[in-house]
C-alpha cells in the first residue's frame, strides 16, 4: 500500500532519529559539521549548504508537490528571486497583472534596472497570452487564484502552451497547497511556495520553497540558494515541518468555514461583490460605501485581525490597497481591479458560526455609514 497525501504529511520524518529512537524528528541548530578528517566531509558540512532538519522539510514538500527536489528559502520572496534567477539577461517573463504585489514590485524592479523584461497580462485573455507567448519568453509565471481577486486560470492549458513555446512554467501555489491543487501534475516545471502561509499555518514562521519537476532544475536551484544565502534557517523548517503536518486537516476547516463565510457576505446588503472561486479558503469583496465603509467595518471586527498575511489558523483581514498591494502603483491596480473598498479575508479555523456572527456585525457598522442610495 502507498500511503495517502494526509499520511504522508503526518509521518513525514517520523522515526527517522538513528541516535535516540525519537519519534518526532530532532532539529539540526549547528551552524558547522565536523569533517571526520582531512578531505573526509560527511553528509553536511555547513548549514548555508545543507542541514538535516531543513532537508527534511524539503523532502516533504518535495513529495506532497510530486517533485524530483525542494529546496526550502528563507521567504516566499527569496524563493520567487530565486527562480528568477536562473533567467538569462533580457530573458522575457510572463506575469499575471493582477498577482501578488511583492512579485509585481520585484519583477518591475528587474525589468527597469534590464536584468529581464517582464509582460503583465490577463492570464485569462488567451489572445494576451499568445501574443506574449510568440516573443519567445523564458518563464512563465502562474499565479492561481490571483492574490487579491482569486481569479483562476487554466493552469495546466498554460504550462502546456509555456512548454511548447520553450519557456519554463511556475506556478506560486501558496493560496491552494498541494492539498488542493498539484501544479506538476498539471504540467508545470515550478512551484513556488510562501510557506509563511498554510504549509506552516500558524502565522510564526516567514519562509518559502521552490519545488522543482526534475533533479537537474532542482539541483540547479540549490546551487543558486547556496551561492546567494537564500536559504532557510533550520528553526523555521523545525516549525514549518510541525505545521505541515495537520495541513490536510486545517485545509479541510479552512475551506468549510470559507464556504460559510462567503455565503454570508453574499447574502449581505452592504456588500457589492464577492470574489471567491469555490475553492480554498480565500475570499475579497467589495462594500458598497467605499472606503467610509471599510474603515467602520474593519473598527467593527472581533474575530478578523486586520494585518498583511494570510494561510494561519487565526482569521485575518487585509485592505489590499493600503497593505499586500501598496507596492503596485495605483495606475497598476487599477488595472488589475483592485479598488479602494476591496478588502480580503483569510478565513481560519475557529467556530464558524462566530466568524459569521462578527462578519455580520461588522457589516450592519458598515451599512450604516453607507447612503441609502447606494444601498440599493
Ligand atoms: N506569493 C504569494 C501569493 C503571497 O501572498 C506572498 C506573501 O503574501 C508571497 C508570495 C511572498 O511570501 P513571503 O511574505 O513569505 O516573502
Amino acid at each position: 500500500m502507498t500511503p495517502r497525501d494526509a499520511t504522508r504529511t503526518v509521518r513525514a520524518g517520523v522515526e527517522h532519529d538513528s541516535a535516540h529512537g525519537a519519534v518526532m524528528p530532532p532539529i539540526y541548530l549547528s551552524a558547522n559539521f565536523a569533517f571526520e578528517g582531512l578531505g573526509a566531509r560527511r553528509a553536511y558540512d555547513y548549514s548555508r549548504t545543507a542541514n538535516p532538519t531543513r532537508d527534511l522539510l524539503a523532502r516533504a514538500l518535495a513529495d506532497l508537490e510530486g517533485g524530483a527536489g525542494a529546496v526550502v528559502t528563507s521567504s516566499g520572496m527569496s524563493a520567487v528571486a530565486l527562480v528568477m534567477q536562473r533567467l538569462r539577461r533580457g530573458e522575457l517573463v510572463v506575469a499575471p497583472h493582477d498577482g501578488y504585489g511583492g512579485t509585481h514590485r520585484l519583477l518591475s524592479a528587474l525589468q527597469r534596472q534590464g536584468s529581464l523584461r517582464v509582460a503583465f497580462v490577463d492570464q485569462r485573455d488567451d489572445k494576451a497570452v499568445e501574443r506574449a507567448l510568440a516573443e519567445r519568453p523564458g518563464l512563465v509565471w502562474i499565479e492561481s487564484p490571483s492574490n487579491p481577486l482569486l481569479r483562476l486560470v487554466d493552469v495546466a492549458r498554460l504550462a502546456r502552451r509555456a512548454r511548447e513555446c520553450g519557456a519554463l512554467a511556475a506556478v506560486d501555489n501558496t493560496f491552494l497547497t498541494p492539498a488542493l491543487q498539484k501544479p506538476i501534475e498539471l504540467g508545470a516545471d515550478l512551484v513556488v511556495h510562501s510557506t509563511t502561509k498554510y504549509l506552516n499555518g500558524h502565522g510564526d514562521v516567514v519562509g518559502g520553497a521552490v519545488v522543482a519537476r526534475d533533479s537537474s532544475l532542482a539541483d540547479e536551484l540549490a546551487w543558486w540558494a547556496n551561492c546567494l544565502g537564500v536559504t532557510g534557517a533550520p528553526f523555521d523548517a523545525y516549525l514549518t515541518l510541525r505545521g505541515l503536518r495537520t495541513l490536510h486537516a486545517r485545509m479541510r476547516c479552512h475551506v468549510e468555514n470559507a464556504r460559510a463565510v462567503v455565503e454570508s457576505l453574499r447574502s449581505h446588503v452592504a456588500v457589492e461583490r464577492v470574489h471567491y472561486p469555490g475553492v480554498g479558503a480565500m475570499a475579497s469583496f467589495e462594500l458598497r460605501g467605499g472606503v467610509g465603509a471599510v474603515e467602520e467595518f474593519l473598527r467593527g471586527l472581533r474575530c478578523f485581525t486586520l494585518a498583511e498575511s494570510l494561510g494561519g489558523v487565526e482569521s485575518l483581514v487585509a485592505h489590499p490597497a493600503t497593505m499586500t498591494h501598496a507596492s503596485m502603483d495605483a495606475d497598476a491596480r487599477r488595472r488589475a481591479g483592485i479598488g479602494d473598498a476591496l478588502l480580503r479575508v483569510s478565513v481560519g479555523i475557529e467556530d464558524v458560526d462566530d466568524l459569521r456572527a462578527d462578519l455580520d456585525a461588522a457589516l450592519e457598522r458598515a451599512l450604516a455609514t453607507t447612503p441609502c442610495e447606494a444601498r440599493a
